[in-house]
């Protein structure tokens, strides 16, 4: 009886302990990664609407619209601006309190690394390394990547991350000691 009773508190109590422990790790990492994922998708969705109402901008300037619909469509454009470095101080605070020791400028870095160094990319399209692609699928603009045949998305550290199975911190890492 003593014999079951040791067993338990010096055997069975600490891997029980531990199971609690790395349980909790586990849901505290997914709610951060759903949480990245979220800001990650917004920020791309927010990136493109600055571009398109730069664009806007730019066309109004040159088909010489009135002033009052120029000042208007220009004042959207730090709105968009502020909305994106708010997305970018958060992504920031999650990644590094994950990972301790990357910077903002490593992540920015590593952000201007071009995916056609990683892939062979022409007139913007590429083979999709993440199904089965028979013909070129995956678009590259702007430095991210969209694929029409299974709709994965992201910038060239995501690329990385899911083509090669690195973490965030491994991704960043190598993007910048590349450069
Ligand atoms: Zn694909």
């Amino acid at each position: 009886m003593k014999e079951l009773e040791s067993y338990y508190y010096c055997v069975e109590m600490p891997k029980v302990r531990q199971g609690i422990t790395e349980f909790k790790k586990e849901i505290g990492n997914q709610g951060k990664c759903k949480r990245l994922s979220y800001l990650y998708d917004r920020l791309m969705e927010l990136d493109l609407e600055l571009i398109e109402r730069k664009r806007r901008y730019r066309d109004s300037m040159e088909q010489d619209r009135p002033y009052i619909e120029r000042q208007l469509i220009a004042s959207y454009i730090p709105e968009v601006e502020k909305e994106i470095q708010r997305f970018e101080k958060e992504i920031n605070f999650i990644v590094n309190e994950r990972n301790g020791r990357i910077t903002q400028e490593m992540i920015e870095q590593a952000r201007e690394y071009p995916i056609e160094n990683l892939i062979n990319v022409r007139r913007n399209m590429a083979v999709c390394p993440f199904h089965n692609d028979k013909q070129p699928s995956l678009s590259i603009k702007h430095n991210r990547f969209y694929c029409f045949g299974c709709h994965a998305k992201g910038d060239v550290i995501e690329f990385l991350m899911r083509r090669d199975g690195l973490s965030f911190k491994e991704a960043v890492n190598f993007l910048t000691e590349v450069t």
